[in-house]
């Protein structure tokens, strides 16, 4: 009998890149591979990565010498957003003996029948126009949280972004095969499920569904589970999609909202589709309608034309907001985007400035927002713990709570007093 082949995966950038090694992993055990780890010898390896920034690109490529270094003998596979965008230099890299983009990732099985060491890379990307590829795919971070694919790709091509380049135009699978890939989670005990996408909310695109429908469907499965939307665009947060997490027994008011900017200019120059007046209203709604949401907003500082005018015009526009936590990202340029054409160029020293100032701001919302749920009810569903001394868990809406160690409550939901 044959010795079943090893392979090892290295993952680096979204939830998404997690969701789609792991149900990559499922689909080669199923074809007579055994996922192994870093202290196996692996036959295979599969380099998942990302490109959102120049640094993701850096990351990648010394993974790869890494890996190549550590493991001479296996057969090197790239693939992820940066194979998908720089496929030819990852190929002049010495030891990686195959190159594969977002549509092929989809279906790796066919592409590893000969896994013998290669004098130069093979390379298999289609151009990004023809990106077409779409599976429902689900992966266990741990016992507790599963992360489910539900979308992939974009049609916005906002200024600054290179990932529509990268994944492609904006697609799912149908509701129906999406809830089967929900209730597979959900029989292997999955207890909360992320909504993941690149442009989740704009769920539906290629079947002439939409997302409002999906998370309908969700909440209509009779289970013990909480869904978390990962990210939704605020033009697309409907109200009835937040009527429906309003209501719902399975939805947590938890929401992640990319802002980028707090100047109606630099949103006009980044290509987004709302301005401040329209993020502020959607804002209010979710707090009307969900006092206790936890809101989580995406902002990017020194992007081309942010002057300093502009920044603080912006800043005061956050500052006015109820939202509980801001992930602030550094703008860097990145290759082919329309970005490039802005001026002014914001100097990097300043443009850190400004990220450690709006982290000053998101850190004093944050402690408001947790004194504000002192006192208060909430659902924790307790995880695992590394230690056994202590074990933690996230409320509905995502306050993070520790209780001494029991095996008992791993996995399992408690009502609790917010401390
Ligand atoms: S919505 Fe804009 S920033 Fe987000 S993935 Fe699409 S193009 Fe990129």
């Amino acid at each position: 009998m044959e010795k079943q082949k090893k392979i090892l995966f290295q993952t680096l950038g979204c939830k998404l890149n997690f969701a789609e090694s792991s149900a990559i992993g499922k689909e080669l055990t199923k074809n007579g591979f055994q996922v192994c780890n870093k202290n196996e010898r692996p036959d295979v390896v599969i380099i998942n990565t990302c490109s959102v920034t120049d640094t993701a690109d850096k990351k990648g490529r010394q993974l790869i010498h890494r890996m190549v270094r550590f493991y001479p003998h296996a057969f090197i596979i790239v693939t992820g957003c940066y194979a998908q965008l720089k496929s030819d230099e990852i190929a002049s890299f010495e030891g990686v003996d195959m190159v594969l983009g977002t549509n092929e990732k989809v279906n790796i099985e066919n592409f590893i029948t000969d896994i013998e060491k290669k004098n130069s890379a093979e390379v298999h990307v289609d151009n990004f126009g023809q990106i077409r590829n779409f599976k429902p795919e689900c992966s266990a971070d741990d016992r507790t949280r599963h992360f489910l694919k539900v979308q992939d790709g974009c049609d916005y091509f906002c200024t600054y972004c290179t990932i529509p380049f990268a994944r492609g135009r904006s697609r799912n699978a149908p509701i129906s095969e999406t809830i089967k890939v929900a209730e597979q989670a959900i029989k292997e005990g999955a207890k909360e499920i992320v909504l993941t996408g690149v442009n989740t909310g704009d769920f539906g695109r290629s079947t002439g569904e939409n997302f409002y429908e999906l998370i309908k469907a969700l909440d209509n499965i009779e289970a013990d589970v909480r869904y978390r939307i990962s990210s939704i665009e605020p033009n697309l947060l409907t109200d009835k999609i937040l009527e429906t997490v309003a209501l719902s027994k399975h939805f947590a008011p938890h929401f992640h909202i990319p802002l980028q900017s707090g100047s109606d200019e630099v949103l006009r120059l980044m290509k987004r589709r709302y301005t401040t007046e329209v993020f502020a209203e959607k804002i209010h709604r979710v707090k009307e309608m969900m006092p206790n949401a936890f809101i989580g907003v995406d902002i990017m500082t020194g992007c081309r034309g942010e002057s300093e005018e502009l920044f603080i015009q912006g800043m005061n526009f956050i500052e006015s907001l109820p939202v509980s936590q801001l992930h602030v990202f550094t703008y860097s340029e990145r290759a082919n985007t329309k970005a490039l054409e802005i001026r002014p160029i914001i100097p990097m020293h300043e443009r850190r400035v400004r990220t450690n100032i709006l982290q000053e701001v998101s850190d004093r919302k944050l402690k408001k927002f947790y004194e504000s749920q002192q006192g208060l009810p909430g659902i924790v569903l307790w995880e695992e713990s590394k230690d056994k001394k202590n074990m933690a868990g996230f409320t509905e809406n995502y306050v993070r709570q520790i209780r001494k160690y029991d095996e008992t409550k791993i996995n399992q939901f408690e009502q609790i007093t917010i401390k």
